[in-house]
Protein backbone atom coordinates (compact mmCIF):
# COMPACT_ATOMS: atom_id res chain seq x y z
CA UNK A 1 0.00 0.00 0.00
CA UNK A 2 1.40 3.30 -0.80
CA UNK A 3 -0.29 6.55 0.72
CA UNK A 4 -0.26 9.59 -0.95
CA UNK A 5 -0.36 12.67 0.97
CA UNK A 6 -0.08 16.72 0.76
CA UNK A 7 2.54 19.11 2.11
CA UNK A 8 2.47 22.90 2.09
CA UNK A 9 6.09 24.03 2.07
CA UNK A 10 9.70 24.01 0.50
CA UNK A 11 10.41 20.73 -1.38
CA UNK A 12 13.89 21.16 -1.12
CA UNK A 13 13.57 20.69 2.58
CA UNK A 14 12.06 17.24 2.60
CA UNK A 15 14.12 14.44 4.34
CA UNK A 16 12.69 11.95 1.43
CA UNK A 17 14.88 9.25 -1.01
CA UNK A 18 13.93 11.55 -3.89
CA UNK A 19 12.58 14.99 -4.86
CA UNK A 20 11.20 15.66 -8.20
CA UNK A 21 12.35 18.92 -10.26
CA UNK A 22 10.25 20.59 -12.33
CA UNK A 23 13.33 20.86 -14.87
CA UNK A 24 14.04 22.47 -18.64
CA UNK A 25 14.94 20.55 -21.27
CA UNK A 26 19.03 21.72 -20.46
CA UNK A 27 19.21 20.11 -17.27
CA UNK A 28 21.58 23.17 -16.37
CA UNK A 29 19.05 24.98 -13.47
CA UNK A 30 16.31 27.78 -14.06
CA UNK A 31 14.02 29.88 -11.85
CA UNK A 32 11.54 28.58 -9.88
CA UNK A 33 11.77 25.44 -7.73
CA UNK A 34 14.38 23.99 -10.55
CA UNK A 35 16.33 27.25 -8.71
CA UNK A 36 15.74 26.37 -5.64
CA UNK A 37 16.39 22.69 -5.83
CA UNK A 38 20.12 23.52 -7.26
CA UNK A 39 20.79 26.04 -4.86
CA UNK A 40 19.96 23.72 -1.83
CA UNK A 41 21.93 20.86 -3.84
CA UNK A 42 24.95 22.72 -4.00
CA UNK A 43 27.02 23.06 -7.38
CA UNK A 44 27.64 19.09 -7.72
CA UNK A 45 24.32 18.61 -8.80
CA UNK A 46 25.07 20.62 -12.05
CA UNK A 47 28.08 18.93 -12.93
CA UNK A 48 26.13 15.81 -12.59
CA UNK A 49 23.24 17.21 -14.92
CA UNK A 50 25.87 18.60 -17.74
CA UNK A 51 26.72 14.93 -18.55
CA UNK A 52 23.39 13.95 -18.86
CA UNK A 53 22.49 15.01 -22.36
CA UNK A 54 19.41 17.36 -21.52
CA UNK A 55 16.04 15.48 -21.19
CA UNK A 56 12.81 15.90 -23.52
CA UNK A 57 9.66 17.29 -22.66
CA UNK A 58 7.67 14.31 -20.20
CA UNK A 59 10.67 12.35 -19.62
CA UNK A 60 12.65 11.48 -16.29
CA UNK A 61 16.56 11.52 -15.24
CA UNK A 62 17.90 10.66 -11.66
CA UNK A 63 20.73 12.28 -10.12
CA UNK A 64 21.97 12.40 -6.35
CA UNK A 65 21.39 14.58 -4.48
CA UNK A 66 23.92 16.26 -2.78
CA UNK A 67 23.69 18.92 0.31
CA UNK A 68 19.88 18.44 0.40
CA UNK A 69 18.34 16.08 2.87
CA UNK A 70 16.57 14.07 0.13
CA UNK A 71 18.64 10.89 -1.54
CA UNK A 72 17.87 11.90 -4.97
CA UNK A 73 16.47 14.16 -7.66
CA UNK A 74 14.15 13.14 -10.41
CA UNK A 75 14.48 16.06 -12.83
CA UNK A 76 11.32 15.88 -15.21
CA UNK A 77 10.28 18.38 -17.93
CA UNK A 78 7.42 19.36 -18.01
CA UNK A 79 5.02 21.07 -20.74
CA UNK A 80 4.60 24.75 -21.52
CA UNK A 81 1.10 25.56 -21.56
CA UNK A 82 -0.10 26.47 -25.10
CA UNK A 83 -3.88 26.63 -24.98
CA UNK A 84 -4.13 22.46 -24.07
CA UNK A 85 -4.19 21.51 -27.82
CA UNK A 86 -0.53 20.63 -28.02
CA UNK A 87 -0.12 17.53 -26.31
CA UNK A 88 -0.07 18.84 -22.51
CA UNK A 89 -1.84 16.56 -20.70
CA UNK A 90 -0.11 13.52 -22.12
CA UNK A 91 3.02 15.30 -21.60
CA UNK A 92 2.24 16.16 -17.92
CA UNK A 93 1.23 12.59 -17.31
CA UNK A 94 4.74 11.09 -18.83
CA UNK A 95 6.27 13.34 -16.18
CA UNK A 96 4.59 12.10 -13.21
CA UNK A 97 4.55 8.12 -14.55
CA UNK A 98 7.85 8.25 -15.57
CA UNK A 99 9.11 9.62 -12.86
CA UNK A 100 7.45 7.09 -10.76
CA UNK A 101 9.19 4.16 -13.26
CA UNK A 102 12.64 5.79 -11.99
CA UNK A 103 11.59 5.82 -8.38
CA UNK A 104 10.72 2.19 -8.50
CA UNK A 105 13.34 1.13 -10.53
CA UNK A 106 15.56 2.49 -7.42
CA UNK A 107 13.42 0.54 -5.47
CA UNK A 108 13.04 3.52 -3.43
CA UNK A 109 10.30 4.03 -0.66
CA UNK A 110 9.07 7.75 -0.42
CA UNK A 111 9.17 10.19 -2.81
CA UNK A 112 7.50 14.20 -3.44
CA UNK A 113 6.36 15.76 -6.09
CA UNK A 114 6.00 19.84 -6.77
CA UNK A 115 3.09 21.14 -8.52
CA UNK A 116 5.13 20.37 -12.13
CA UNK A 117 4.53 23.26 -15.16
CA UNK A 118 2.07 24.82 -12.73
CA UNK A 119 4.41 27.95 -12.43
CA UNK A 120 6.21 29.60 -15.41
CA UNK A 121 4.85 26.89 -17.79
CA UNK A 122 1.24 27.81 -17.08
CA UNK A 123 -0.76 25.09 -16.85
CA UNK A 124 -4.30 25.54 -15.84
CA UNK A 125 -3.33 24.49 -11.58
CA UNK A 126 -6.75 22.19 -11.57
CA UNK A 127 -6.34 20.09 -14.60
CA UNK A 128 -2.88 19.26 -13.24
CA UNK A 129 -3.49 18.27 -10.29
CA UNK A 130 -6.04 16.04 -11.51
CA UNK A 131 -3.15 14.70 -13.65
CA UNK A 132 -1.34 14.24 -10.80
CA UNK A 133 -3.54 12.87 -8.54
CA UNK A 134 -4.77 9.87 -11.12
CA UNK A 135 -1.69 9.61 -12.17
CA UNK A 136 0.52 8.24 -9.13
CA UNK A 137 -3.30 6.54 -8.27
CA UNK A 138 -2.99 4.36 -11.45
CA UNK A 139 0.83 3.90 -10.53
CA UNK A 140 0.29 3.05 -7.54
CA UNK A 141 -2.33 0.85 -7.67
CA UNK A 142 -0.12 -2.25 -8.48
CA UNK A 143 2.56 -2.97 -5.99
CA UNK A 144 6.09 -1.35 -5.77
CA UNK A 145 8.88 -0.36 -3.24
CA UNK A 146 6.94 3.02 -2.90
CA UNK A 147 5.43 3.78 0.35
CA UNK A 148 4.89 7.33 0.52
CA UNK A 149 4.34 9.53 -2.41
CA UNK A 150 3.98 13.61 -1.34
CA UNK A 151 2.36 16.19 -3.25
CA UNK A 152 4.58 19.18 -1.94
CA UNK A 153 2.68 22.69 -2.74
CA UNK A 154 4.30 25.74 -2.58
CA UNK A 155 1.09 27.84 -1.82
CA UNK A 156 -2.04 27.04 0.81
CA UNK A 157 -4.02 27.53 -2.84
CA UNK A 158 -2.26 24.33 -4.15
CA UNK A 159 -2.56 22.30 -0.88
CA UNK A 160 -6.43 22.84 -0.33
CA UNK A 161 -6.79 21.78 -3.90
CA UNK A 162 -5.09 18.65 -3.44
CA UNK A 163 -6.52 17.92 -0.44
CA UNK A 164 -9.77 18.34 -1.95
CA UNK A 165 -9.69 16.24 -5.59
CA UNK A 166 -7.90 13.70 -2.62
CA UNK A 167 -11.03 12.68 -0.88
CA UNK A 168 -12.29 9.56 -1.92
P1 LIG B 1 7.34 25.11 -14.25
O1 LIG B 1 8.36 25.76 -15.14
O2 LIG B 1 7.29 23.61 -14.43
O3 LIG B 1 6.01 25.77 -14.33
P2 LIG B 1 7.93 26.45 -11.68
O4 LIG B 1 9.11 26.20 -10.80
O5 LIG B 1 7.79 27.78 -12.30
O6 LIG B 1 7.98 25.27 -12.77
O7 LIG B 1 6.61 26.12 -10.87
C1 LIG B 1 6.18 24.82 -10.58
C2 LIG B 1 5.55 24.81 -9.19
O8 LIG B 1 6.58 24.78 -8.21
C3 LIG B 1 4.69 26.03 -8.86
O9 LIG B 1 3.50 25.56 -8.25
C4 LIG B 1 5.55 26.80 -7.87
O10 LIG B 1 4.75 27.53 -6.95
C5 LIG B 1 6.24 25.67 -7.16
N1 LIG B 1 7.47 25.99 -6.41
C6 LIG B 1 8.34 26.99 -6.57
N2 LIG B 1 9.35 26.88 -5.67
C7 LIG B 1 9.10 25.78 -4.91
C8 LIG B 1 9.74 25.14 -3.80
N3 LIG B 1 10.87 25.61 -3.30
N4 LIG B 1 9.17 24.00 -3.30
C9 LIG B 1 8.04 23.51 -3.83
N5 LIG B 1 7.39 24.07 -4.85
C10 LIG B 1 7.90 25.19 -5.39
Amino acid sequence: MTTLETLQGDITTLDVDAIVNAANTSLMGGGGVDGAIHRAAGPDLVRECMGLGGCKTGQAKMTKGYQLKARHVIHTVGPVWHGGDANEPVLLRSCYENSLKLAAEAGLQSMAFPCISTGVYRFPADEAARIAIATVREFTANPSSLQRVIFCCFSTEDQERYERLLQP
